[in-house]
C-alpha cells in the first residue's frame, strides 16, 4: 500500500511576518522557510504506518517554485521513500489548483491513502484536502487525531467541538491531520545524508494538464492593529479604578 503525503513549503512558524509595502502579500525574500507543521505530522503518520508494516511506500509531493525541493528533502530525511516536485514559477498556488494537481498525481501514482495537513499555516485555507477528496470522489476524514488502518478501511478519530468523533472510511481515502495526531520525529544526520540520494521526480503543471490561472484575487494584505502601550499602576485600588473606567468591572 502506497501513501502519498502532500507537503507545503511555508514561512517558518517562528518568523515574524512582514507585509509588503504595497499590501500585495507578505515578504518571502530571505525569510526562513520550513515544511508546514501539519504536513510534518502527516509525514510522521505515514512513516509510522509503514514501520508498522501497513504501508509499503511513502511518497512526498510538493507544488511550488525554486527551493521547494528542500521541503521535499526534509520529508525524505524524515524517512519518506521518494519525492515528486510539481515545479511552478510562483508560490501561492490556490487550494483548488493544488487539489487539481494532486488529483493528477494521485491518478498517476495510485496511492491507497493521501494524508495532508489540515491547513497550511501561511494562508490558513483548510481547503485542499476537502477539495481533493471531492475531485477524486474518495471519502475524507479531516482533523484526524487517531488513525487505525485496516486492509479494507481506515478508522479515524476526529477532533470536533466538545469531543471526539470516530469514522470508518472505505479505502482509498483522503485524511487531514490535526495537531494531536502524533509528534513528528527529527531527521537524524545519517538520514539527512541518505535523503540526498533519494529520487525526486520533477513535473510541470503542463505535464499534468492543469491551468494555474488564479480564480481568487487578493485585494489587500494588512498587519493586525498594533497594541497600544500599557500603563503602570501604583496600587490594587488604582488598578480597580482603571478597570472600572475601561468597563471591564
Ligand atoms: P490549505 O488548504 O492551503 O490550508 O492546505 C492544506 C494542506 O494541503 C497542507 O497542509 C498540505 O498538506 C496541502 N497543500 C497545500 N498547498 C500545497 C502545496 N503547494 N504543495 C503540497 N501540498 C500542499
Amino acid at each position: 500500500m502506497k501513501i502519498l503525503v502532500p507537503v507545503k513549503r511555508v514561512v517558518d512558524y517562528n518568523v515574524k511576518i512582514r507585509v509588503k509595502p504595497d499590501g500585495s502579500g507578505v515578504e518571502l525574500a530571505n525569510i526562513k522557510m520550513s515544511m508546514n507543521p501539519f504536513d510534518e505530522i502527516a509525514v510522521e503518520e505515514a512513516l509510522r504506518l509503514k514501520e508498522a508494516g501497513k504501508a509499503s511506500e511513502v511518497v512526498a509531493v510538493s507544488i511550488g517554485p525554486a527551493k521547494t525541493d528542500e521541503t521535499i528533502r526534509t520529508a525524505l530525511a524524515m524517512g519518506a521513500d521518494r519525492g515528486i516536485w510539481v515545479k511552478t514559477d510562483e508560490a501561492g498556488i490556490e487550494p483548488l489548483t493544488v487539489a487539481k494537481l494532486l488529483k493528477k498525481v494521485v491518478e498517476a501514482e495510485g496511492p491507497t491513502l493521501v494524508i495532508l495537513g489540515k491547513q497550511a499555516i501561511d494562508d490558513d485555507c483548510n481547503q485542499t484536502g476537502q477539495m481533493l477528496s471531492a475531485l477524486l470522489g474518495w471519502p475524507q476524514a479531516t482533523f484526524a487525531s487517531k488513525v487505525v488502518l485496516g486492509d479494507t478501511g481506515v478508522e479515524v478519530t476526529r477532533e470536533i467541538d466538545g469531543g471526539l468523533q470516530t469514522l470508518r472510511l472505505d479505502l482509498p481515502a483522503v485524511l487531514t491531520t490535526d495537531l494531536r495526531l502524533n509528534e513528528p520525529r527529527y531527521a537524524s544526520l545519517p538520514n539527512i545524508m541518505k535523503a540526498k540520494k533519494k529520487p525526486i521526480d520533477e513535473k510541470s503543471p503542463a505535464d499534468l494538464g492543469v491551468d494555474l490561472a488564479p480564480r481568487l484575487e487578493i485585494l489587500s494584505t494588512s498587519e493586525p492593529a498594533g497594541r497600544t502601550a500599557g500603563i503602570k499602576v501604583g496600587s490594587a485600588a488604582e488598578l480597580v479604578d482603571h478597570l472600572k473606567k475601561a468597563g471591564v468591572l
